[in-house]
């Protein structure tokens, strides 16, 4: 049986003062029935690593460089996340592929440096809102599933975000029927690349705008195996819920 992971963004937030939230969760789960993932800024995690060692929470990081060292100025590579304590990263946010004009083919270079390094890639995939109004979603998903996740892929490895973009951040959410209809799509194509019985173990989060308000009612749509949170991360009494809500 798949154990549902609840990942937490919290972008570019915190400092040593945040880390009173995160011993918070550390102390609430000491141990858990689904995977707790916290991704504070790269500053942040060797510390949150070290204070979460006994919990069930465990650290990821938000981005890496898809070369393991080098002359890569201000850039972090997957070995020095893992070094530093996570066990995960997100790659391919849509606010790096944005900000930082991330194509999907860097994002699966991201994601195999992470898997070079025993790191689970979380790769995130989204539709922009004029995408949607133009009924592009489906082609939007299938183009960035296609490049944005290396052939060498596992379930192990690999957690596929779905993030409408217009979503993030906005208190927008999709009606279940569109999730659904997206994590639906995201798993055939899956089953295609990998087999069906692979594409059934591979988790699929939702993300953009979970609340303590609304998560019970996503987790609850088919194809739906957790969360990537943003805003709602960042503080334990809104995050235990959300966590609660698919333990
Ligand atoms: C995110 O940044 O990945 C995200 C989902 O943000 P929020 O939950 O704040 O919409």
């Amino acid at each position: 049986m798949k154990r549902r992971l609840v990942a937490g963004n919290w972008k570019m937030n915190g400092t040593n003062a945040s880390m009173t939230e995160l011993q918070q969760l550390a102390a609430a789960y000491p141990s858990a029935s689904t995977d707790i993932l916290i991704c504070p800024p790269a500053t942040l995690i060797a510390r949150a690593a070290d204070l979460t060692a006994d919990s069930a929470i465990r650290i990821g990081a938000q981005d890496c460089h898809p070369a393991p060292s080098g002359a890569h100025t201000g850039d972090i590579s997957a070995p020095m996340l893992a070094d530093a304590g996570a066990t995960a990263v997100i790659v391919g946010h849509s606010e790096r592929r944005e900000n930082h004009d991330e194509s999907s083919a860097l994002v699966a270079g991201k994601a195999s440096a992470a898997h070079a390094s025993g790191l689970t890639a979380l790769i995130c995939l989204g539709e922009s809102l004029a995408e949607r109004e133009a009924a592009r979603t489906l082609d939007i998903i299938a183009d960035q599933l296609a490049a944005s996740v290396p052939d060498t892929a596992t379930d192990a490895d690999t957690v596929i975000a779905y993030e409408p973009i217009w979503a993030i951040g906005t208190g927008l959410t999709p009606s279940p029927a569109q999730i659904a209809e997206v994590h639906d799509f995201i798993r055939a194509r899956l089953g295609g690349r990998f087999g069906p019985d692979a594409a059934g173990s591979f988790r699929l989060l939702y993300g953009g705008s979970v609340n303590p308000s609304n998560a019970a009612a996503i987790f609850a749509i088919p194809n739906v195996d957790g969360a990537l949170v943003g805003g709602a991360s960042l503080k334990a009494s809104d995050f235990s819920p959300i966590i609660n809500a698919l333990e």
